[in-house]
């Protein structure tokens, strides 16, 4: 940290969401401190993939396109400014269940709506000596998330805007016209703490849903998955006979630690698309911050305007933050608006309760 004490904004959280906001401000000439702990946090696992399409309806997600050409945009430039490499183009490729499935995604791989996301002629492969089908989805990829947070981190650090501690809620001051820490005072305040939200006085009332994720690494030299697996989990093909293996969903465990449940409901759900000799060697876990209704949660305090959330990313912040956060910093400037689907203000009427 330099010895400035006026700043444009501070950041709380030095995940995902944190970095995404401080890059864009930082390509805005915006001065900013961030404050960032070392807890345990959801970027830290994340398996970093993104997939613009919902395989219940074979069709694209919410603002699918707008949200690639924005990753595409964003990601690249981080990649040259920290000079490493980071994202990576990777099909994923969803294992067809039965032939009712196949029809459909024949189906929808020619309708207009979802021609562009995916393939319309399936591949075979075998598994378990059984034939099955595999459909292509267009469009997809992977960031690789813990090193991209890692690396801003450093490159924040270098610069001076980072602080490395606990934000103690109890000791920030707000007035009409901007926010006061200890001896940092700033026009706003933003934050974007993921599931630690919960001890945020300012923002605890909003309806997040945290689901705890865990997620394996195994080495198998007879795996032979070159893209993005799918069927109920995903195998990540990470090079060097090295796979991720996951996600687990769980919404009522709320700690951090790896469980064992989740290893073993993992390996099953692995061993039923995959025939291979193979080791695990790494578990992680993490919670993310999902919301109630699925969409993020972004916008002032409906009482102090200039205290602000950027959060509920959920298990899809690679694909959702970078469009997301340059929006949010376009409101910021007075240049835009937040698009009501992720504001906050939609919680305002049924979830804030005014202090008397
Ligand atoms: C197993 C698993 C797999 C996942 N896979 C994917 C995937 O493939 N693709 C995808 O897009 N998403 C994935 N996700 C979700 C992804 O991790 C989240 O969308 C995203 O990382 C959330 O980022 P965040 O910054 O909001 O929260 P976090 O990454 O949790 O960061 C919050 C940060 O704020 C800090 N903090 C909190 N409170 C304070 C405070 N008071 N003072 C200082 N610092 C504070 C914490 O220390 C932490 O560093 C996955 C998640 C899990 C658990």
């Amino acid at each position: 940290m330099n010895n400035k004490t006026i700043y444009d904004y501070i950041i709380v959280g030095g995940g995902l969401a944190g970095m995404l906001l401080a890059w864009e401000l930082l390509e805005k000439e915006k001065s900013f401190l961030i404050y960032c702990d070392s807890e345990p946090a959801s970027s830290n696992v994340a398996a970093g993939t993104w997939n613009p399409v919902t395989f219940r309806r074979m069709i694209p997600t919410w603002r699918a396109q707008e949200m690639i050409d924005k990753m595409l945009e964003v990601y690249p430039k981080v990649e040259k400014k920290l000079s490493v490499p980071l994202l990576s183009m990777i099909d994923v490729e969803k294992i067809i269940s039965n032939a009712q499935e196949e029809e459909f995604w024949k189906k929808m791989a020619l309708s207009e709506e979802s021609k562009d996301f995916l393939e319309s002629i399936l591949q075979e492969i075998t598994i378990n000596e059984e034939t099955k089908k595999l459909g292509v989805v267009k469009k997809t990829g992977r960031i690789d998330l813990p090193k991209y947070v890692k690396k801003s981190k450093d490159y924040f650090h270098n610069i001076g805007n980072i602080v490395f501690d606990t934000f103690d809620y109890s000791l920030l001051k707000i007035s009409k016209n901007s926010v006061k820490y200890k001896t940092i005072k700033a026009s706003k305040i933003i934050f974007a703490e993921g599931t630690y939200v919960e001890n945020n006085p300012f923002f605890n009332w909003l309806p997040f849903k945290p689901v705890k994720g865990d997620i394996l690494t195994i080495k198998s030299s007879d795996l032979n998955v070159r893209k993005i697996r799918k069927k109920n989990i995903f195998i990540l093909p990470l090079g060097n006979s090295t796979y991720k293996i996951g996600a687990t969903y769980h919404w009522s465990d709320k700690t951090w630690k790896p469980s064992e449940k989740a290893k073993l409901e993992l390996l099953e759900k692995f061993e039923k698309i995959s025939s291979c000799t193979y080791e695990v060697i790494n578990q992680e876990s993490g919670i993310r911050p999902a919301t109630h209704d699925r969409r993020p949660f972004i916008g002032e305090h409906p009482v102090h305007k200039n205290v602000l959330i950027f959060n509920g990313l959920g298990s899809k912040g690679v694909f959702l933050g970078p469009l997301l956060a340059s929006e949010f910093c376009g409101f910021l400037d007075n240049k835009g608006q937040i698009h009501p689907e992720v504001s906050v203000a939609r919680c305002f009427k049924k979830y804030f309760k005014p202090r008397s």
